[in-house]
């Protein structure tokens, strides 16, 4: 959880000016490529040419918004994007590149997204990511990136660390992996979440060296307006699709307690006004009622964790229209390698999951899924598990729901930035072709979704198949 030790990373966030970005650069590409060849297995020999069509027959389909299944139906993907779905029979000519597969009247549904990820700093500890170079850090994040997709995560949110390079490699079709939506380094304030100077490293020059952690553009400390403006400005350059802020304290940091309010409410509109002259918004890490309410008073759409708001700060968040983009913490497995004072947040934290989904039920808030895994890659292949999670507040429909329609709601929100323009997290027509072919029901059986790589029979990403158990007709 961001919460536990948080963000933090490597390479991209850096200047274009910096001499040693072109080494730091090509690293990731060595990185990336390597992970490319390597991993050829099963991904990258299932992938269907750019362009090629696939055809569904016999389908139920999850669409991601509806509580039950479609009749038997038939789906046609020409390129990207969902061209057909009827009940009929789509003709298709069978050129080279059209695939037919037939469903078998197995259950197609979005891929999954993750509306709380940290694409680089899953496998990575924040030791290892301060010790090592950039290179090994970032080949973890390659690997771990196909693996998310080969958990059915098609898409996430990254809420912190360099993740720009690591997008842009699978965008290419370096290697396989979700689609990103980075918020590049998260901005904090001296001492706040995400600060992971020692105190000998105090005081710090104004304009002067960097430290470690924001040379590698996992974290930015910001103390003004100004230099909140510059470090949000930085993010957005390198194309970050929404900004992300610590409001408050973390259960991980060194220096700020979880009651501890961070930014003032002029920095954070700050990042607000430079993240809305971009046309997308700003996140905030925010557990408490005052980080929160001064989010929200700042201009901030969407809140992340929130598990010690009270009454009137949840009110706020659904009077504002605001998200909660929030997360099942139910016990200390993600705090494991943390001191006493550390777990002894993580307690807290977790004393207030229950409520939390209970205050956003009783004011109807817009709530999206996600895991905030972190510093784990044991963790990481419990993904799926976290959403199955959610189902002690919420029938499994209602789960699947949020982790498709509902975080591609949440993901649309940075408008003019979002990088992949289209529908997210549905299956209809015109929507961009992340399905997943399920050898079961999920809606009636959602624990399914706990062993990805027996159920998930396909695995398609953008039209192009990533996995395929099936035998096909072509
Ligand atoms: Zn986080």
């Amino acid at each position: 959880m961001n919460s536990r030790i948080p963000l933090s990373a490597l390479s991209s966030a850096r200047t274009i000016r910096s001499p040693k970005r072109a080494s730091w650069s090509s690293l990731a590409v060595v990185a990336a490529l390597s992970i490319g060849f390597c991993q050829a297995s099963l991904a990258q020999q299932a992938a269907s040419a750019d362009g090629g069509t696939t055809l569904f027959q016999n389908v139920r389909i999850f669409d991601g918004k509806n509580t039950t299944l479609s009749a038997p139906s038939n789906v046609l993907v020409r390129g990207n994007k969902i061209e057909t779905i009827s009940a009929q029979p789509i003709a298709v000519d069978r050129r080279a590149d059209t695939r037919i597969i037939d469903g078998g009247g197995r259950t197609l549904m979005p891929g999954l997204t993750d509306a709380h990820w940290h694409a680089m700093l899953i496998r990575a500890t924040p030791a290892m990511m301060l010790g090592s170079d950039a290179g090994y850090t970032t080949l973890l994040a390659g690997a771990e990136a196909t693996a998310t997709l080969m958990r059915g995560f098609t898409t996430v949110r990254d809420m912190g660390g360099p993740s720009f390079s690591l997008k842009r490699a699978i965008d290419e079709g370096v290697l396989p992996g979700p689609r990103i939506y980075p918020s590049g380094a998260v901005i904090t304030i001296t001492g706040g979440h995400g600060d992971f100077r020692q105190v000998t490293d105090l005081p710090r020059t104004i304009g002067g060296m960097l430290s470690r952690i924001e040379q590698l553009g996992g974290s930015m400390i910001a103390d003004s307006p100004d230099e909140v403006r510059v470090r949000v400005r930085e993010q957005l350059m390198q194309g970050a699709s929404q900004i992300k802020l610590t409001a408050g304290g973390g259960v991980a940091s060194p220096f700020s307690p979880l009651d501890v309010s961070t930014f003032t409410e002029a920095e954070l509109r700050a990042a607000v006004e430079a993240a809305e002259n971009w046309g997308t918004y700003v996140s905030t890490h925010a557990y408490t009622p005052v980080s929160i309410q001064r989010s929200i008073a700042a201009g901030v759409k969407v809140i992340e964790h929130g598990h010690l708001m009270d009454d009137a700060s949840a009110r706020l968040i659904a009077e504002k229209g605001v998200w909660l983009s929030t997360q099942p913490f139910l016990d200390l497995a993600g705090a494991a390698a943390l001191g006493s004072e550390q777990q002894a947040r993580m307690r807290q934290v977790i004393s207030g999951t229950d409520r939390v989904y209970a205050l956003a039920k009783k004011y109807k808030i817009k709530v999206a899924f996600g895991t905030d895994i972190l510093f784990s890659q044991a963790l990481a292949e419990r993904q799926g598990n976290n959403l199955v999670d959610m189902t002690r507040w919420y029938t499994p429909a209602e789960a699947l729901i949020m982790a498709t329609s509902t975080n591609g709601e949440l993901l649309a929100l940075s408008g003019p930035r979002n990088p992949y323009p289209g529908k997210l997290g549905v299956v209809e027509e015109g929507a961009l072709a992340d399905l997943l072919l399920v050898d079961g029901n999920p809606l009636q059986n959602i624990e399914l979704i706990k062993d990805p790589a027996k159920n998930f029979l396909i695995i398609m990403k953008d039209g192009k198949i990533y996995k395929n158990l099936l035998a096909t007709d072509k």
